[in-house]
């Protein structure tokens, strides 16, 4: 029905089609996906469920998609955006005038990401002298800071974190602390169980030794403030805190502003100096940029900005309060069942609750959950910490509180009666000894047949020429069971494996 013109080259048709077909296949494309609104997707999106919101960040969007980036002189519009909202997260964390952070200074990035990327390069440069830096993490840290430290050379130590209060000890983490170490990170909250570190020992710590310390507040630096006005017990975290040089904050996580924005904020502008890049030797223009891409769309950056204007500081306050009440509702949910228990007592916006002893197969849960619509994400077994069910509360979750506690219900029957997965029994002896060296790609197209991963032509074309989605699994729990089953190295390895099997050119 859409294109017959389309001669197998992708995206591009012969004689381009209609922009009404165009916008067709992305919807239709669309329509696939997992819902990002209505409540029921507790990871990857973040909905205010606000009406008008989404229409007015599009629009902001829009006017700024062409401009650049790349040189604020060209586009004041974009350097007048980002300085306010550096200046609101500034605010919001604890710094600007009046504080005793007054001059804080930061940048705007694509992601939290990439923050976390610049506060390790901003810490590493300003010791040239340290030939091999490092930096110490909690084991709960984001996985980021590991690919920070695999993209610019720098050796990570990890701390184990408690099973019980799944912290850091606050003196493991000075005792960490090298001669060559140039950060020290913690995190308000942990992503996988919405914890706060000890921020104020942690500081101390790494102020003593006379390092950096960045507070990872990626996930929870807009909503902590709010619901400590809310009256929750939030402990320090931001630039109150004595020793906190850096912190972080996604715009695209709790200030609901559409993919693609974070904040990364430094004490005072000389601690972000050796986070920018300029090049003068080479004869184009002068390169000075202060984050990771040159080229930079200004419509993230716009939508952001609309957003935060729109939604106002009363605005967050009352979405933290609906937050707060879904989170209190959803953990009570899961009190109730017999069979789970929480991981931590919620401290933050996740619920993240694991199977007691005769509990569910958590992944077996998982997809009973997601067959009843509630599409939550599993966080595999690690370090003596078990396997768990995570997730990300936002306001929109709200009105669906009263329908979760009985899906929750039925969803655990359901998975106690079905029984844990069983791996097949060469599945589970390859998990448990392979190793990544001895993956060959036939072993792993036959693993990932075994599994039900699309291994023949992902993204291919549909009869009538459209893009059609990559086949997946309606259930993962055996492909988690297997992940689950091998070693981090494995796990990496396998997931690079199948991942590159779905990612491939629709011709
Ligand atoms: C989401 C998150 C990140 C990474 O952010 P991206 O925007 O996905 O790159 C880092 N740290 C924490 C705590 C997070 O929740």
């Amino acid at each position: 029905m859409i294109d017959e013109t389309r001669v197998g080259a992708g995206a591009l048709s012969a004689d381009g089609v209609a922009a009404d077909v165009a916008l067709a296949e992305v919807r239709a494309l669309r329509a696939g996906d997992r819902p990002t609104h209505g409540g029921r997707l507790f990871a990857y999106v973040y909905d205010p469920a606000v009406p008008g919101l989404d229409e007015l960040a599009a629009a902001a969007h829009r006017e700024s998609a062409h401009v650049n980036g790349l040189d604020p002189t060209a586009f004041p519009s974009l350097l007048a955006m980002e300085n306010a909202l550096v200046a609101a997260a500034g605010r919001v964390l604890g710094g600007g005038p009046g504080t005793t952070a007054p001059d804080v200074a930061g940048s705007v990035t694509s992601g939290g990401t990439e923050s976390l990327i610049l506060a390790v390069k901003a810490a590493r440069d300003a010791h040239p002298e340290q030939v091999a830096p490092r930096i110490v993490v909690p084991a709960s840290a984001h996985a980021a800071f590991a690919k920070a430290a695999h993209y610019l050379r720098v050796a990570l130590d990890v701390v184990p974190v408690s099973p019980d209060t799944l912290r850091p000890d606050p003196a493991a983490m000075a005792a960490a602390i090298r001669p060559e170490t140039v950060l020290v990170a913690c995190s308000a909250p942990s992503y996988a169980h919405g914890v706060v570190d000890p921020v104020a020992e942690i500081a101390a710590a790494a102020a003593r030794a006379g390092v950096r310390c960045h507070v990872d507040a990626c996930f929870g630096g807009w909503t902590l403030p709010y619901l400590r006005r809310l009256g929750e017990p939030v402990p320090p975290f931001d630039f109150a805190v004595p020793g906190v040089t850096s912190i972080s904050v996604d715009l695209h996580k709790y200030a609901y502003a559409p993919k693609g924005v974070s904040v990364l904020l430094h004490r005072d502008a000389a601690l972000r100096a050796p986070q920018y890049f300029a090049y003068a030797d080479w004869p184009g223009y002068t390169m000075i940029n202060p984050v990771i891409a040159s080229t930079r769309s200004g419509g993230p950056i716009a939508a952001a900005y609309a957003t935060l204007r729109h939604l106002g500081d009363a605005g967050y306050l009352t979405l933290a309060e609906r937050t707060r009440d879904a989170v209190a509702g959803l953990a009570a949910a899961v009190r109730e069942v017999d069979g789970l228990r929480l991981m931590a007592e919620p401290e933050s916006t996740v619920v993240c609750f694991t199977a007691t002893e005769g509990g569910p197969d958590l992944f077996v849960l998982v997809d009973e959950l997601t067959a009843r619509g509630w599409h939550t994400q599993p966080q595999l077994s690690y370090a003596g910490l078990p396997a768990s069910v995570h997730l990300t509360v936002t306001a929109a979750v709200a009105p669906r509180v009263a329908e979760f506690g009985p899906d929750l219900a039925d969803a655990v029957a359901a998975a106690l009666a079905a029984g844990p997965v069983r791996l097949p029994a060469e599945l589970a002896a390859l998990a448990g000894a392979l190793t990544p060296d001895a993956l060959t790609p036939e072993l792993v197209a036959g693993l990932a047949a075994g599994l039900g991963l699309g291994a023949e032509p992902a993204a291919g074309s549909s009869p009538d020429g459209a893009s059609t989605a990559a086949p997946l699994p309606e259930r993962m729990a055996l492909v988690n069971t297997l992940l689950d089953a091998a070693p981090p190295v494995l796990r990496e390895r396998l997931l690079v494996e199948f991942v590159g099997l779905l990612q491939r050119p629709a011709w």
